[in-house]
Formats: C-alpha cells, sequence, structure tokens
C-alpha cells in the first residue's frame, strides 16, 4: 500500500511538470493511508526528472519523518487538510501559471463555464490573505478557505491546491482549475463573459455525478473503477 502510494505520488508530480502545472521545484503532491496513519509526500526542492521512488518522503500525522527525503515544506498544509477533512485521500499543489494570475489579483474563479461546478462550488475561491510558503498560516488559510463544499482554491499570490479521493482525480481538478482560469482570461479579453447562474450549477453538479462510466440508474460500472 505505502509503495504503490509512493509511486501514484511520483508518477503525479512527474505529469505535473510534463504538463507545465509546474516549473522547477515549486508544487507539491501527497497521499494518505489513514489505517496506518501515514502519507507519502514528494520531498522538498527535488527536481521532478531526477525524483525517485525512493525519494518520497513518508511522514505520520504528527508530521514525523518517517524514511525518504526531507518532506515538502508544506507538510503542513497537506496534514491540516487531511486533519480538517476526513474525505480527502489527496492533494495536489501547483503554481500553474493563469490560475496563480487570478491568485495574483485575489480574484476567484467565476461560473464563466459549466466545468467550475467540478470543483464543487459555483465559483473556484481565493484565500482571504497571502501567507508564506510552508507556513501554519498558509495553511489555516487554505483550511478556512476549502469548506466542506470546495474541491480546490486558489492560494493568494501562490497558486492552486485541489483535494480528491484519488490521485488521478485530484490531478485532472488541478488541470481544470488552469483551464478555466486561462478560459477566463481569454473570453475577458474579448468582452465581458457571461456567469452561469446557482440554480444551473446546482444541476451541473447533479449531472456531474452521472457523467462516465456510471450507470445512469445509479453506481458506477465495473469498468468505471478501473481509474
Ligand atoms: P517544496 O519543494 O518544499 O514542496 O516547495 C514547493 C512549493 O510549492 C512551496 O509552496
Ligand atoms: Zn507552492
Amino acid at each position: 500500500m505505502l509503495q504503490n502510494m509512493k509511486l501514484a505520488v511520483l508518477m503525479c508530480a512527474q505529469k505535473m511538470i510534463a504538463d507545465r502545472l509546474v516549473t522547477g521545484t515549486s508544487g507539491n503532491v501527497s497521499c494518505i493511508d489513514r489505517d496506518q496513519g501515514l502519507l507519502a509526500i514528494t520531498p522538498s526542492g527535488v527536481d521532478y526528472d531526477a525524483m525517485q521512488v525512493s525519494d518520497i518522503s513518508v511522514v505520520d500525522l504528527k508530521g514525523v519523518h518517517h524514511s525518504g527525503g526531507i518532506p515538502s515544506t508544506e507538510t503542513p498544509l497537506h496534514l491540516a487538510i487531511y486533519r480538517k477533512r476526513g474525505d480527502v485521500a489527496t492533494i495536489v499543489h501547483t503554481h500553474s501559471m493563469y490560475a496563480t494570475s487570478f491568485a495574483v489579483l485575489g480574484k476567484p474563479i467565476l461560473a464563466i463555464h459549466y466545468m467550475v461546478a467540478a470543483l464543487g462550488g459555483n465559483h473556484i475561491p481565493v484565500t482571504p490573505k497571502y501567507a508564506l510558503f510552508g507556513t501554519d498560516d498558509l495553511a489555516q488559510q487554505v483550511i478556512a478557505t476549502l469548506s466542506t463544499q470546495y474541491r480546490g482554491t486558489l492560494v493568494r499570490n501562490h497558486g492552486v491546491v485541489t483535494i480528491g479521493e484519488t490521485v488521478q482525480e485530484t490531478y485532472k481538478l488541478a488541470v481544470i482549475v488552469e483551464e478555466m482560469a486561462e478560459l477566463y482570461f481569454h473570453a475577458s479579453s474579448l468582452g465581458t463573459p457571461h456567469i452561469l447562474s446557482a440554480g444551473a450549477m446546482d444541476k451541473v453538479r447533479c449531472s456531474l455525478k452521472k457523467y462516465g462510466q456510471v450507470s445512469r440508474t445509479g453506481g458506477k460500472t465495473a469498468s468505471s473503477d478501473i481509474n
């Protein structure tokens, strides 16, 4: 289980740099095994291209380092989210360009497209105040913003955090945040975007529950469990 988690964290981290959601050593990824009380998290300041599975850090819920490289400076943020949100099994943090541009302005991403609903609310929120990376202050800002409803937030003058049940799903949410921000940027440069109503977004959330390889009468099909 721990080995699988470390591998999933490594693959996600390497995908995030290949897809240009981060550059250099920015961003971090983690997964938690709640039965063992352990999380696998990317090591701090290690180039993604050179990162090996043995570099992935293992820490416990008190933040005690068990193995692998020195854990991400954002370990307090990841721990705070796992403590607050029992539904979360994985966290992705990026500095993706368009989404971070909105975070710099302190502007939430409004309902300019129906896929904003995938992040749980009628907009993608932004933390209220700037806080230094790696601090408990930053962790508090993020968990206060990620109320039970949201599956992602912009982090002021910093980047993006998404949360979910699987690494694949949480990574896709980070991609969606960036896509929505890029779309908002382009649409705003052409005119004034139309913002979808709260009612329209409620309907999207209902329909998204039945989207994909999910039986229209409820429940996933056997093949939909592959990812
Ligand atoms: P780490 O390399 O320590 O994970 O830091 C990167 C980062 O994005 C800090 O917010
Ligand atoms: Zn960061």
